[in-house]
Formats: structure tokens, C-alpha cells, sequence
């Protein structure tokens, strides 16, 4: 944590905060995102990141105990949430219930970036079978989103 309570702001990066990788290289699916660990706190069981899709990323698609609360910070894209898709913009909330299949996806020609609250200790995302998958694809506006 840097000394001043305040880090700066420039196009979607803040200052003494590392750029990571979404998450390990073959870990699970996904495409052109990135992570940032905003806030994290010995006395807050939370962390705040920041992730961005370039356009045509996408997180994984997944599901675990976990919630999330995500604020959509820059541009627009679409979700996938327990078999539903939304179309997603700027200041919306997303928030994603335990054991909810969900996915963001950069599919509206420009970049996505979204604040996602998170408990620091949580279970390991699980990721969809192929029947699992091919389950929620039997919906034509999944499988819209997953093509
Ligand atoms: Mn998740």
C-alpha cells in the first residue's frame, strides 16, 4: 500500500498499482483482460479490483460460492448470468449470486472495464462441463454470446 491515501487516475490505470494478468496463463479460457488489485486490507475481508477486456475479450466463463458486485466503469459489452444475457454499460451493477454460471464479454466493438468487489478468501471458481455448456448454449441468445 502506497503512503499516500490517494492514487491517482489515467486512462483506466491508477498510480502504484500493477497491471496483472487475468489470471495464469492455461488456467482456464479467456481473452485480452486484465487485473488490477485496488484495495485490499488485513481489516477488511473484501478486495476491490479493476478488470478490462480490450474489444472482443472475455472472462471465463464460470461459477463458485463466491459473490461478486461488479460496477461496469467503461464502455459497454454484454453478461451472462444464470443462462440470461444483459447488455452492459457504464454505472451499471451487476451483482452475481453463489453457484451462478456467469461471463463478461467486450462484444460491442470498444473496451469493457468494471470494478469487482470480492471476499479475499474464497472457494476456487469451478468451470462448465462440455454438457454443462452446451446446456446453457441451448439457449439461442447463449449461444449468441458464446460465438
Ligand atoms: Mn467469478
Amino acid at each position: 500500500m502506497s503512503e499516500s491515501p490517494v492514487r491517482h487516475f489515467a486512462d483506466y490505470r491508477w498510480e502504484e498499482t500493477d497491471l496483472l494478468a487475468y489470471k495464469e496463463e492455461g488456467a482456464a479460457p479467456f481473452k485480452a483482460i486484465t487485473r488490477q488489485t485496488l484495495f485490499r486490507h488485513p481489516e477488511m475481508k473484501g478486495e476491490l479490483r479493476y478488470f478490462e477486456m480490450a474489444p472482443e475479450g472475455y472472462s471465463t466463463l464460470e461459477r463458485h460460492q463466491h459473490v461478486h458486485a461488479v460496477l461496469i466503469l467503461r464502455g459497454s459489452g454484454q453478461c451472462m448470468v444464470g443462462g440470461q444475457v444483459f447488455d452492459i454499460a457504464q454505472n451499471d451493477l451487476v451483482t452475481i449470486e453463489p453457484m451462478t454460471w456467469h461471463q463478461f464479454r467486450a462484444n460491442a466493438g470498444e473496451a469493457l472495464g468494471f470494478l469487482c468487489m470480492v471476499n479475499v478468501e474464497r472457494d476456487k471458481p469451478q468451470l462448465p462441463t462440455e454438457d454443462e455448456r452446451t446446456a446453457l448454449a441451448a439457449d439461442p441468445k447463449v449461444a449468441k454470446f458464446f460465438a
